[in-house]
């Protein structure tokens, strides 16, 4: 076990983001923690009741673009009978990221934006 703590840069203004468990934050326990910049209004959730973040934080404005990629993405793979591993694959390829990068968490707002609209025009499932 260790209490290291991970220093989480805000990507806008470059301070170190606070972390907070969600019952400071959000005054209810969610199960999870965060990391927050109070400042920038910037955010993101930690995996579990641990201390890694789920991908880099995001102000109101990418939290959005990220939760509309998910919402367009996420029903492939959890009813569409597409498997989660074929669908990253794909944002892989599409994006032309490695499979470290491949993910919406990790994601800014020009690439969000990309996204969405592959998935509008309906690029991104056809090959
Ligand atoms: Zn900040």
């Amino acid at each position: 076990m260790t209490t290291k703590t991970t220093e989480v840069e805000c990507p806008y203004c470059k301070n170190p983001a606070k972390f907070m468990t969600s019952f400071e934050f959000y005054g209810k326990s969610y199960g999870s923690n965060l990391y927050v910049c109070e400042p920038c209004d910037a955010r993101v959730g930690t995996h579990g009741k641990g201390r890694t973040p789920l991908g880099t934080l995001a102000d109101g404005q990418l939290r959005n673009l990220r939760m509309m990629c998910h919402a367009k993405i996420d029903p492939a793979w959890k009813k569409g009978g597409v498997r989660r591993s074929t669908v990253y694959s794909r944002l892989q390829r599409k994006m032309g990221l490695s499979s470290k990068e491949a993910h919406i968490g990790l994601f800014n707002v020009n690439q969000c934006r990309r996204l969405l609209g592959m998935l509008e025009r309906g690029e991104f499932w056809n090959d």
